[in-house]
């Protein structure tokens, strides 16, 4: 008799791991930021979505920075140099990596533009 082997589904690798940020705050300075895994890695962000300026600010400092998209499940991404030469995604958001004692709240840092972005006097494409 031939039994048919089934498939067994086995859970992703520990190291594989990349989950949706959760809400936490930090233990040292007690501020708002977000916590997610990425392949396995444990990473925590600042919630506030920052500019080009900022960026570049966040990566002299040493501090990586992430992106998360705005369509579909917000999965947080580490922004490669290939990413951060592209500039800012057109449907997601940077997010600098958590560092206590730094704000990103000011004007000159944050990511003002919309999230979608339309002209609202356009004529009907179709
Ligand atoms: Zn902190």
């Amino acid at each position: 008799m031939v039994t048919s082997k089934k498939k067994r589904e086995r859970p992703a690798p520990r190291y594989l791991v990349t989950t949706i940020p959760k809400v936490s705050r930090c233990i040292k300075c007690r501020r708002v930021m977000l916590s997610a895994y990425v392949f396995g890695d444990r990473i925590t962000i600042d919630p506030q979505p920052v500019n080009l300026r900022a960026e570049a600010m966040a990566l002299i400092m040493g501090i990586g920075t992430y992106e998360m998209s705005l369509i579909g499940k917000p999965y947080p991404r580490h922004r490669n140099k290939f990413d951060i030469r592209d500039g800012l995604p057109s449907y997601g958001r940077v997010h600098p990596q958590h560092c206590c004692g730094m704000q990103w709240t000011d004007p000159q840092y944050r990511d003002s533009r919309k999230i979608f972005d339309y002209d609202k006097n356009a004529p009907c494409p179709f």
